[in-house]
């Protein structure tokens, strides 16, 4: 059973855990750095961005968060957390992020996306924002997978995939079962050493 991390200091992290669950998944709460420990895939929910970057401080977990994510585990942020994974706060993923882009009067609105996540499959979803940032910027590593107008709201770079909005909170699960098959893959590379069920069962 896949063990993901959801980031629970502010925000929907409950969704997320739902979801996890529902696809066999075992969410493992974060609240601090012993949390982490042995994670397949980790999860950085929707929230309020500034609350949940001094959550992280206080706790002491943007190192271990930093070095998670480098190291390659699977990852995927919504809304406020694409904010945690850009360049100005976590630095995991080469793009710049914009707070409230949409602007608070639109404060949320909903749109049907095509999600390219992998091969030869084109996923649509049905997409959540709710004060949401967009990118702004972004480096050449980073895949854009679906934009509304020219803003980017959905990105991609190896195995970080940060999305401006939310689906966790219809139950939609397919960002999840992406998130799973990559630690699945990552888990059956040659050379994996950390997570995999069979690690546990050793330590
Ligand atoms: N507006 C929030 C922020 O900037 C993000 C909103 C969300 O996660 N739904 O942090």
């Amino acid at each position: 059973m896949a063990l993901v991390g959801v980031l629970a200091l502010q925000g929907d992290f409950e969704a997320h855990a739902r979801v996890l669950a529902g696809l066999g998944a075992q969410a493992q709460v974060v609240r601090e750095p012993a949390d982490l420990d042995r994670l397949d895939a980790l999860v950085i929910p929707g929230g309020e961005s500034t609350t949940m970057t001094l959550g992280i401080e206080r706790e002491g977990l943007a190192e271990p968060l930093r070095d998670l994510v480098r190291a390659g585990t699977p990852t995927l942020g919504t809304c406020a957390g694409l904010i945690m994974l850009d360049r100005d706060h976590l630095d995991v993923l080469d793009i710049r992020a914009r707070r409230n882009a949409f602007g608070r009067q639109v404060s949320s609105f909903e749109e049907e996306l095509e999600l390219p996540l992998g091969g030869e499959r084109s996923e649509r979803v049905r997409a959540v924002f709710i004060r949401a940032p967009w990118v702004e910027e972004h480096g050449g590593e980073v895949e854009v997978l679906a934009s509304v107008g020219e803003r980017p709201v959905a990105v991609r770079q190896e195995d970080v995939l940060a999305v401006a909005f939310h689906t966790e909170i219809t139950g939609e699960d397919r960002l999840h079962r992406w998130l799973l098959e990559r630690a699945a893959a990552r888990a059956d590379a040659p050379g994996a050493t950390t997570g995999t069920a069979a690690t546990r069962e050793l330590a």
